[in-house]
């Protein structure tokens, strides 16, 4: 039995749980007056062996119907149980059962975090083996109707929660979290949480979620794993006069009072989790996700997902589609419709690896590249009103205020929609990429599904079946004139588990560029003929846990390449060791 004594300050006392019966009127004589609130000034600390009930209530050591006779024995839970004795497996497949009878997907949610909450193990089985399925339930979409709902939802808080409270207090809140060696922190501020903007402190689902993932589909442990939200107050007047609302009730901070806090973070994560911990960034809105992105990426280990992990991933789809269509990436133009941080990551991405393939100077390879915003085509002229982000896209060209327009006189070959807006890849857009290309490429990278920039059927049908497409969020296969599309899903869980993982494993102190690139290049390679066939330019999702530790035995190499690892000496085969290191959803035997 690993660690069976262990501490737990778990906050109340057996008297604040067992008030008298109530006697007298009124709210505040509601208890009566019973003695034991004379000494309610407790110290709520208990010592106990995590054995019988305990062990039956610890998510990490829970196995429920799976605790073997020898085990019911030996940690006195002989009676804590009924006498059958179940399998992992067949309790997998209750499980299933009973989450496929619960037609809300926020149902399915909350009764799948309920089971982390109480057999961690069994809830990573579940996910890993059921992961295409699941994936929409404990990530997006039904993730973001949770963080609406958060503050009403959740019975138990989880992840740290750092508010503008805690100024000054930074470095001991971290030490409040009972794991000690973190490797991943997933926080965010929740100002731009998916498509559903300003969530304040309910933001907090999107750690947790992407956390699970880090270690259902990366193998990251859970326990190195911690989410966090910092909460500067929220701008969402809705959340602001919910009763329900769990955060600051304020509006956001902004300026020197945000920066001030978001510094003080930075240095208590390093100060108390070393050099070696990886901070990933998540739904920070633009203004500041750039920056901090800058700011820190040259003292920390930091990484966005919404940035570089989108970037990495589309760029893996646009290398396996030109390897199926014969073409190099250098050969082509690019047109994005969104000019925000996944539009200008992506664009930036590509033009790094045609630079490094044709080893032109990136102010060159940039040039292939076009973007149009919300004000039009992004053109030399705009360049003094546009935002920093945006000035590198700013090429010479007459503006043009629309698509159609900026389509049409470019001539992309390849069309990447990034703009949140859905329906924006309208019929003469789509047929006239169809016009100037054989086999247009199309990305419609906007989610939720309702704010795609065009659905895969309309891509197949208004291109007559020429065109390759990818979407943000999942369509399904289409059928077109007795050929069936099995439509590519650009999801970011494709890299940032095993990207994540690459870098824990090589103890990795920065995040490089290079490694982005070696993560697409390790995913693009997964793609088989087999799923070239189906048009396919991702591979298939159930391979997730083979795809992450090829992507993280590729980004570790490059950081012994780049000087940047610190886990010496460098194992002699990555992925092995990479599959070596990954968490394991069965459960050990307890002496
Ligand atoms: P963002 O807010 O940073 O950027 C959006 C950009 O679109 C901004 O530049 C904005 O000016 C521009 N825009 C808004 N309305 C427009 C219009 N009508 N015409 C042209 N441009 C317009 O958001 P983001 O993080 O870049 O995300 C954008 C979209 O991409 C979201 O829907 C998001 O869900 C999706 N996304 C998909 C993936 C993926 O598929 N893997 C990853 C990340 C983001």
């Amino acid at each position: 039995m690993e660690s069976t004594l262990k501490e737990m300050r778990d906050g109340a006392s057996v008297l604040d749980m067992d008030p008298k019966s109530a006697v007298g009127g009124g709210v505040e004589d509601i208890y009566g007056e019973d003695c034991a609130t004379e000494d309610r000034l407790i110290t709520p600390w208990s010592v106990t062996v995590s054995s019988g009930y305990v062990l039956l209530r610890d998510p990490h050591y829970n196995k429920g119907l799976a605790f073997s006779e020898k085990e019911r024995d030996s940690h006195y839970l002989r009676g804590l149980l009924p006498p059958s004795i179940f399998s992992q497996g067949l309790q997998e497949k209750k499980l299933m059962y009973n989450l496929r009878q619960y037609q809300v997907p926020l149902q399915q949610y909350t009764f799948l975090m309920e089971l982390q909450e109480r057999n961690e193990k069994l809830f990573y089985k579940v996910l890993i083996d059921n992961v295409e399925e699941l994936l929409p339930i404990v990530y997006t979409p039904t993730v973001g109707e949770a963080c609406q709902k958060y503050g009403s939802i959740f019975k138990r808080p989880r992840g740290l929660y750092i508010s503008l409270k805690e100024k000054g207090k930074v470095l001991e809140v971290l030490k409040n979290w009972p794991e000690k060696r973190i490797q991943v922190i997933v926080v965010t501020d929740g100002e731009r949480i998916l498509g559903l903007g300003d969530l304040g402190c309910q933001g907090m689902g999107i750690p947790v979620g992407k956390l699970a993932l880090y270690t259902a589909l990366g193998g990251l442990r859970p326990s190195s794993c911690l989410p966090i939200t910092i909460d500067v107050g929220t701008n969402t007047e809705t959340l602001l006069k919910d009763e329900f609302y769990i955060g600051l009730r304020q509006k956001r901070a902004t300026g020197q009072e945000y920066a001030d806090l978001l510094h003080e973070f930075m240095s208590a994560v390093k100060q108390n989790y070393g050099e070696k911990v990886l901070v990933q960034f998540e739904d920070f809105a633009n203004h500041n996700a750039f920056e901090l992105l800058a700011k820190y990426g040259t003292t920390h280990l930091v990484f966005n997902d919404d940035i570089q992990g989108t970037a990495s991933v589309v760029l893996a789809g646009l290398i396996a589609a030109f390897r199926l269509l014969g073409g190099k990436l250098a050969e082509q133009t690019f047109l994005f419709l969104g000019a925000g941080e996944a539009g200008t990551g992506i664009a930036e991405l590509i033009a790094l690896e045609i630079s490094k393939q044709t080893k032109a100077p990136l102010e060159e390879t940039r040039k292939k590249i076009w973007l149009v915003d919300s004000k039009g085509l992004i053109v030399g002229s705009r360049k003094d009103s546009l935002q920093h982000f945006k000035k590198p896209w700013a090429h010479d060209h007459e503006p043009i205020k629309d698509l159609l327009g900026a389509v049409k006189s470019i001539k992309p070959t390849v069309l990447i929609g990034t703009s949140g807006v859905g329906k924006t890849f309208t019929k003469e857009v789509i047929e006239a990429m169809a016009s100037f290309n054989e086999k247009p490429i199309i990305f419609a990278l906007s989610n939720p599904t309702s704010q795609s920039e065009c659905t895969a059927e309309e891509a197949y049908k208004w291109t007559k079946g020429r065109a390759f497409f990818a979407s943000g969020s999942p369509f399904d296969p289409v059928e077109y004139e007795g050929k069936v599309f099995v439509p590519g899903q650009g999801n970011n869980a494709f890299i940032f588990p095993g990207f994540g993982l690459g870098l824990v494993m090589s103890g990795a102190i920065r995040v490089h560029d290079e490694m982005l690139l070696a993560a697409s290049e390790a995913l693009a390679n997964q793609v088989t003929q087999e799923d070239f066939e189906k048009g396919m330019i991702y591979p298939s999702f159930r391979k997730i846990r083979k795809i992450s530790a090829d992507i993280a035995a590729n980004v570790a190499a490059k950081a012994y390449e780049l000087g940047l690892a610190t886990q010496l000496p460098k194992p002699e085969n990555l992925v092995k060791y990479a599959e070596s290191c990954m968490y394991s959803p069965l459960y050990r035997t307890y002496r």
